[in-house]
């Protein structure tokens, strides 16, 4: 009888700061499949559910989809959205007649009304629906907030080794590898989680040069060859979360009888993690620093690619913020591509006024006005769609995703792709799909603080950082934490990282 293995896949990266919650809806307009839809929807693609799918059929498992979710990351998810996406998992675990194996691909760092731990909670539920011999083992991103409540549920916790995220596909053929091992006898995971008194550190785990996270993998590379350890993970945590576990972690999936080799991996880890905390390698620079490198027109050697990482949606900011739109406007800066200002009352106007009409726009910085104004301009009509396109990578090749019904507004020497749906500018398509070519540009501006490079700087003649504002400043003293653990560093003067802390 083949092995039954439910999969299912639970993703958001909340910044509870966001004044915006997550709702269902998101799910429904960026990814919620059921049932067999997500093999239908994913095989083939380059992400955990593609690995998953695959490894289901190389080892003839008869799986059960329950649920893919996902959505840009926002505010806490509400109580609805919530409880319904964990209840189809939960509802699946329980109604299975038999079931031998659960795969979660999961983000770690969701926050909902009612759980400051999520995922937490819902590898809990599960275990407490399936019991203590079924294997459950989870994927999750490098910036997840893990915590102790997932990893004593989970037998397993792997995550991402790579920033951009481009190995989803890889982990879950890990996760799934280390399952059949499992149900085959080999193996007997269990999963131990330290965490350091540390909001963030390794870099926020950049793996694109040489750096703190690179070296650290390369460790935890070398202490997986241990006898009785199978997966060392680190995780970086996501600092815009006030959550008591928010921060980084260290993940070693074991044998029996190797906690203590697994215990001493961790601390290694957090030893060197504390030791380099203050290398940082992603160097934010100015409005006037950014519009001055765009006045050099140089195209034939590519874009300039300015990131604008404090409004990065994938990390919960706005995907409205407009000074430096406001600011290329104002220094006549030509061939400029804007990808993506999130606008929904713009995109609607511009539909209704036609391709090829010109319109009175009152574009962006709608959703918070402390941190911006609007840009006030007469626009072109130039491109309108539904917004679907297929990513073409290298970060989830193949995924079909959609911003929403989008507008290509031209204002003076700039197209900026105005969207109804928040999504960070991670591939390519988000220009060609709406009939602009980004590396014939002279600028491009993308919504994005890291994953970007994947796509667009093998196409750019520069890449440059640019604080333009936004919810995602990397200025932690912004904001105001209550729930998290103290003493923490940076925000407490600290002398080592092994602080005890409550659970
Ligand atoms: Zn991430």
């Amino acid at each position: 009888m083949p092995h039954h293995v439910l999969i299912a896949q639970f993703m958001h990266e909340t910044n509870t700061f966001s004044k915006i919650a997550t709702t269902l809806d998101d799910y429904r307009r960026q990814r919620l499949v059921t049932g067999d839809e997500v093999v239908e929807r994913f095989a083939g693609t380059r992400n955990e559910l593609g690995g998953f799918i695959d490894m289901t059929r190389r080892f003839g498992w008869k799986a059960t989809w329950p649920v893919a979710a996902s959505t840009t990351p926002s505010g806490r998810l509400t109580r609805a959205a919530w409880e319904h996406i964990r209840n189809l998992i939960l509802a699946a675990a329980r109604d299975a007649d038999r079931l031998d194996a659960i795969c979660l691909s999961l983000h770690g760092a969701m926050v909902s009304e009612t759980e400051d731990d999520a995922e937490g909670a819902l590898i809990e539920g599960l275990r407490a629906a399936v019991g203590a011999d079924v294997p459950i083992v989870a994927t999750l991103d490098l910036h997840a907030n893990a915590t102790v409540k997932m990893a004593r549920n989970a037998n397993a916790l792997i995550s991402y080794r790579t920033y951009p995220h481009v190995d989803g596909y890889e982990r879950a053929v890990q996760a799934a590898t280390l399952v059949q091992q499992t149900l085959e006898g080999r193996r007997k995971p269990r999963c131990l989680l330290v965490q350091p008194a540390m909001l963030k550190g390794a870099d926020h785990g950049r793996t694109t040069q040489p750096g703190i996270m690179r070296d650290l993998l390369r460790m935890a590379d070398t202490l997986e060859q241990q006898p009785g350890l199978d997966v060392v993970s680190i995780q970086v945590g996501f600092t815009w979360s006030d959550t008591p576990w928010s921060g980084p972690s260290i993940a070693v999936t074991h044998e029996p009888g190797a906690e203590v080799a697994a215990q001493r991996a961790a601390d290694a880890l957090i030893d060197e993690m504390w030791r380099r905390r203050t290398e940082y390698s992603s160097s934010y620079r100015s409005i006037p620093d950014a519009v001055a490198a765009a006045r050099t027109d140089n195209r034939d050697a590519g874009p300039l690619v300015l990131a604008e990482g404090t409004d990065n949606p994938g990390g919960g900011g706005y995907n409205d913020a407009t000074d430096l739109l406001q600011a290329l406007l104002d220094a006549g800066v030509p061939d400029v591509a804007v990808g993506t200002i999130y606008d929904p009352g713009t995109v609607q106007q511009a539909f209704a006024a036609g391709i090829g009409a010109r319109i009175d726009v009152s574009l962006g910085s709608h959703t918070d006005p402390s941190l911006g104004k609007p840009v006030a301009a007469s626009a072109e009509v130039r491109h309108l769609s539904n917004g679907s396109f297929k990513n073409d990578g290298p970060m989830n090749a193949g995924v079909e995703v959609s911003l929403g019904a989008t507008a290509v507004l031209r204002i003076a020497g700039v197209d900026v792709v105005t969207t109804s749906t928040r999504m960070h500018t991670v591939d390519a398509q988000v220009f060609l799909s709406q009939g602009i070519d980004p590396a014939t540009r002279n600028v491009v501006v993308v919504k994005s603080a890291q994953h970007f490079r994947a796509a667009f700087e093998p196409m750019a003649r520069q890449v440059m950082l640019v604080d333009a504002g936004g919810l995602c400043s990397t200025d932690g003293s912004r904001f105001r934490y209550s729930r998290l653990r103290r003493p923490i560093w940076p925000l407490d003067e600290l002398d080592h990282p092994h602080a005890v802390h409550p659970e």
